[in-house]
């Protein structure tokens, strides 16, 4: 699961997230002994195939690979050890060159604080934001250093959803102005499309697409409840990802918008001085769907300096032809993230984040679905392709890429993906996350049913897992996806896999303890790559290719072609 995506989806944490925290009090920072924390390691399974995937998850979250950071050698140790499974498992190479490789270039930016401004100017008076106490600036791809000076105008939330009848941009001139956004999408927009239109990305993808030549994202104090500005402005020197195109830049980075900077909730009053309306005010009428974007009565002066370096990493690719040649070209892709965030901050003595849930397991899953499919007696129809992607935690970028110039002839049909599976409580079912949007959900529910597993809806809906994970850089293409995660109904009674998984999240999630000490139910790991191999085989073996729900939002969203006008 990539942090930035996390952070960049204003949700509200449903009812039974908030019950499940109250039942773990006193469980914030270090992990503390509650009903799910890490006891005894779970007994060798009596299933090869669980050993299997324990064993890949040894390996992959091993202090060997020093976290598998997008661009180190750990990384490249542990898609050297995928690619090795691959073989094992009957996959033919299908990288560049016949190689189980394909290279993803990269761009690595991070600010250089001494470039930071964020002036605002009212009448005579000016006022400069703190850096970063109160104003960040994220890193431009495009220039070292950039600065724009401007007049302001508010675009409440920069949501343009013409299938709702929702535009923030209307009767609003962007061109030559920096825009002021607050985050977030209206409330009674469904869990999907608030996710969609309240990311970050979307939203400068809007306004640079109208003109604006700068962006300021204005905290509010519940934006920082979710995710407070300390942590924030902590993170700042971590650097960010872009992909590099064939033309040396980075891939989505608006070259138009000068400068974008996030405001703290606590400074961000000050964007709106001369007006009448707090940023809490305006982000009320927002979130209740009444919000109108105006022009402001200040000038905002941005400036950031940006350090900007090459880097590659490099998808790890496996093969299992079909065994129709009039389907020949129509791939099932299953993805994995290979990527963790390497070595980071000391916490209890350790420094290297593992990742073991997120996500060797899922790349440990994926790799005994490959081994299932390939030793079946008879082959899918269509052919499989198996890749353990990079840099997911940075953006979906390594899924963004293959999705976007796969290295083979023909056309993508479907991608099952799996990332950061917490199968810390056994249960007794599982969780596919969007199957409902398209014609995987009843190949989804056949395949559950010739396992005997329940098949259980989102228990975090508004959490919007769909457009979070790399099955998100297929649906961007139209390509119909689905998100296998674990489930959520208690085997054993005493643990619940909620519980557990929220537990999981609190404590454990992007720090050094989510590490293969973890005691993960192997045999349900197990019973997912059988799920997913089924499903596969469920895809591969239709007369037709997965097809979108009759008026899905995504499905209608991304068959258009790209224009400003959406
Ligand atoms: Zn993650």
């Amino acid at each position: 699961m990539p942090p930035a995506a996390r952070r960049l989806i204003t949700a509200t944490p449903s009812l039974a997230l908030l019950l499940a925290l109250a039942a773990l009090s006193g469980c914030d920072g270090a992990p503390a002994p509650g009903p799910t924390a890490p006891a005894a390691a779970a007994p060798r399974s009596a299933d090869p195939a669980a050993n299997r995937i324990e064993d890949d998850v040894r390996a992959l979250a091993g202090d060997a690979m020093q976290g598998r950071a997008t661009g180190t050698p750990g990384f490249d140790r542990a898609a050297d050890h995928v690619a090795a499974r691959f073989a094992e498992a009957g996959l033919q190479p299908a990288g560049a060159d016949g190689s189980w490789f394909q290279p993803v270039p990269l761009l690595r930016a991070t600010i250089d604080a001494e470039g930071a401004l964020l002036r605002v100017t009212l009448g005579d008076d000016a006022v400069e934001l703190a850096f970063p106490e109160q104003f960040l600036p994220l890193p431009d791809f495009n220039r070292p250093e950039s600065a724009v000076d401007a007049p302001a105008v508010f675009v409440v939330q920069a949501v343009h959803a013409p299938g709702l009848g929702h535009d923030d941009f209307a009767g609003l001139d962007l061109r030559g102005k920096v825009a002021v956004i607050l985050g977030g999408a209206p409330d009674h927009f469904d869990d999907d499309r608030r996710a969609f239109h309240g990311s970050l990305a979307e939203k400068l993808r809007a306004v640079a697409a109208r003109g604006a030549v700068g962006a300021v994202l204005a905290g509010t104090a519940d934006d920082e409840v979710r995710t407070p500005w300390a942590r924030i402005a902590a993170d700042r020197d971590r650097p960010s990802m872009r992909l590099r195109g064939e033309d040396g830049r980075g891939v989505d980075t608006w070259p138009g918008l000068q400068v974008v900077a996030r405001v703290g909730a606590a400074a961000a009053d000050t964007l709106f001085a001369g007006g009448d309306r707090s940023t809490a005010r305006l982000a009320a009428d927002a979130r209740a769907g009444r919000g109108r974007g105006f022009d402001l009565p200040v000038r905002l002066s941005l400036a950031v300096w940006t350090r900007v370096d090459v880097l590659d990493s490099r998808n790890v690719v496996g093969l299992l032809p079909g065994s129709d040649p009039a389907l020949a070209h129509e791939y099932v892709v299953h993805t994995a993230h290979l990527d963790h965030l390497g070595i980071g901050a000391d916490v209890d003595g350790d420094r290297v984040y593992n990742g073991a849930l997120d996500n060797a397991l899922g790349v440990a899953i994926m790799t005994e679905a490959a081994r299932t499919l390939a030793s079946a007696s008879g082959r899918p129809r269509r052919p499989q392709l198996f890749v353990a992607v990079t840099a997911e935690e940075q953006g979906l970028l390594g899924s963004q890429w293959f999705a976007d110039r796969p290295p083979v002839d023909g056309a993508l049909v479907a991608n099952i993906n799996i990332d950061m599976p917490v199968l810390t409580a056994p249960s007794r079912d599982v969780v596919a996350i969007g199957a409902g949007h398209s014609s995987l959900g009843p190949i989804v529910d056949e395949a559950a049913r010739g396992l005997g597993v329940r098949v259980s809806p989102d228990p975090f809906p508004e959490e919007a897992a769909f457009v979070r994970s790399d099955q998100f850089s297929f649906v961007r293409r139209g390509i119909p996806a689905v998100y296998l995660d674990g489930g959520v109904e208690p085997a054993d009674p005493e643990r619940d896999p909620r519980v557990a998984a929220t537990w999981f999240m609190r404590n454990c999630y992007h720090r050094p303890c989510d590490q293969a000490d973890l005691p993960i139910h192997y045999d349900d790991a197990a019973r997912l790559a059988r799920l997913s191999a089924r499903i596969a085989r469920g895809i591969a073996d239709a007369d037709a290719p997965p097809t979108w729900n009759e008026g899905d939002f995504f499905g209608e969203w991304f068959s258009r072609p790209p224009s400003t006008g959406r």
